[in-house]
């Protein structure tokens, strides 16, 4: 019987957009792969190709130049529809792809190996693949090597998600977190827009620990962390920075807006009955920054936002202040 994960579409993207791997710089280890298939296959082209909606994206690619092509041309969407390793001897005597415009055109794909990218939850969201310019057979040694290395591309994609996670609230992790304000700079640069910088970090947390015990301040991190996440839409982000400090990435809001959720937030916060004793009430201070044009670095952004959020411990805590940044900003907007 046909696996319905094998089918499930909706899934399989859900579990490849998990990774977060997309259109994301190259990185060595992936690169090790593909160079060792090159060697080990003997093939001038070798790629990890993460099948998309519409097009697949090479995290890794040697011998090629593009990044990308359209998912239509794809030998790697066919990988994907089974477990197994899809062999082409020879593309121009396979119906499938015969007239496909990477056999009849550039690079002129003759035959084909790639092993599917099968996630630990059983999503096969893209393949390792080994191409050649001549007709030819892989051995069964060749094979298993295939497979083989690619196992190892879904641990170091496992591996990166895991290190974006924390595992307590199910936040990003700091790293994480740090890469989606990197890529919000980036994005910000090329296409402009606004977007807010909020960090907040719970008052006199110490005493929760110290007055209920540490698994009871465990509770209200992730209480906390559930009120955080009930405010962001599809396109925001939120991270645990370290101990009992949050932050959140409001996407296409100006400053005013962005200080206006950020209120909203700590009122919720301010209010929420944490399940803790009879109903622990704690609150938080926040630092709230938008995105300027003099904005280089995701550590400089934070750094705005933090002397924002230690003016507001500062001023008596329970409270939202906009970076000094955008002083005289009110009047402009
Ligand atoms: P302030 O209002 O100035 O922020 O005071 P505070 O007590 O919240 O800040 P302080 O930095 O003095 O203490 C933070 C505490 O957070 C101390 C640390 O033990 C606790 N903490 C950090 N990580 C965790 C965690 O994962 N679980 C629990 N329960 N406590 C944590
Ligand atoms: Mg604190
Ligand atoms: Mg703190």
């Amino acid at each position: 019987m046909l696996d319905p994960k094998l089918i499930d579409e909706q899934g399989r993207i859900a579990a490849l957009h998990r990774y977060e791997v997309l259109d994301t710089p190259p990185a060595e280890p992936f690169d090790k792969i593909t160079a060792l298939v090159r060697d080990v296959l003997q093939v001038p082209i070798s790629a990890v190709s993460l099948v998309d909606r519409k097009r697949q994206w090479f995290k890794s690619v040697q011998g090629l130049s593009v990044t990308e092509t359209a998912r239509s041309v794809s030998f790697c969407s066919h990988t994907i529809m089974d477990k197994a390793v899809l062999i082409v001897p020879d593309a121009l005597a396979d119906a499938r792809f015969a007239d496909n415009a990477l056999v009849t055109g550039a690079p002129h794909i003759r035959s084909y190996a790639g092993a599917p990218l099968q996630t630990p939850d059983g999503y096969n969201v893209g393949a390792l693949c080994a191409i050649d310019t001549v007709a030819r057979e892989f051995t069964s040694a060749q094979i298993s090597i295939l497979s083989s290395f690619a196992s190892l591309v879904v641990d170091e994609l496992e591996l990166r998600r895991i290190a974006q996670t924390d595992h307590m609230t199910g936040a990003l992790s700091r790293r994480g977190f740090v890469a989606q304000v990197d890529k919000q700079i980036v994005h910000h640069s090329r296409n402009g827009g606004s977007s807010v910088l909020v960090l907040l970090d719970i008052d006199h947390f110490k005493s929760v620990n110290d007055g209920y015990g540490h698994p009871a301040g465990d509770i209200v991190l992730k209480a906390m962390s559930e009120v955080c996440a009930g405010f962001l839409r599809g396109s925001d982000s939120f991270g645990r920075l370290g101990g009992e400090e949050f932050g959140i990435l409001l996407t296409d809001v100006r400053h005013a807006d962005g200080l206006m959720v950020a209120e909203r937030i700590r009122c919720k916060i301010a209010e929420h009955a944490m399940p803790v004793g009879t109903g622990l009430h704690v609150t938080a201070s926040f630092g709230v920054s938008a995105l300027h044009s003099r904005t280089e670095s995701a550590s400089q952004w934070i750094a705005e936002a933090d002397a924002a959020l230690y003016d507001a411990k500062r001023s008596g805590r329970n409270r939202c202040v906009l970076a000094r940044t955008h002083e005289g900003w009110a009047a402009a907007c």
